[in-house]
């Protein structure tokens, strides 16, 4: 069995999951209006990540003979005005994430619970992965995407990319 304190986290950070998903859409919409598709599709890709994660916790939970309770999620409210202010957000959005799975894994530890330190220990890494991408966007956005020759040549590259399930799989 689980740690109370720690199903209670972890049900909460299903619905952060969630609102991280409506987040990357809601930056997803805003660069399709702007016909930077390459971009957009980035961030759709992001969205359907952050609905796997919050599905691993779901799963989890449920693994563990614990119920899931569903709450609303928060509607998006960034203002979205230059191209690179989605990427500046992105990146504050991921650092708040890493505090709150650090913040269950700290009680897992304080509790001993030893199942949920190995499960949270793959969204510790996920987290490493999603700062390092966020910044990477930021300074290539820096570097290349002031020209509308370099904005093309990065929204081609970020056309390119593909989903892919999470490393992390739950039945
Ligand atoms: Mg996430």
């Amino acid at each position: 069995m689980l740690n109370n304190r720690v199903v209670e986290l972890l049900n909460d950070q299903v619905n952060k999951e969630f609102y991280s998903a409506y987040l990357y859409l809601d930056f997803a919409n805003y660069y399709h209006d702007k016909s930077l598709d390459g971009f957009a599709n980035w961030y759709e890709i992001q969205a359907k990540e952050e609905m796997d994660h919050a599905m691993l916790m779901v799963k989890f939970l449920q693994n563990n003979d614990h119920s899931v309770k569903l709450e609303a999620i928060a509607k998006p409210n960034v203002e979205l005005k230059e191209f690179i202010d989605p990427l500046n957000e992105a990146l504050k959005h991921e650092k708040y994430v890493t505090s709150l799975i650090n913040n269950i894994y700290e009680v897992a530890l304080e509790t001993k619970d030893y199942r949920a330190q190995k499960f949270l220990s793959w969204f510790i890494d996920e987290q490493g992965e999603e700062e390092k991408n966020a910044m990477e966007m930021i300074d290539r956005f820096k570097l290349f995407g002031g020209d509308p020759h370099g904005l093309y040549a990065l929204d081609s590259e970020f056309k390119t990319r593909k989903y892919s399930a999470p490393s992390l799989e739950l039945d």
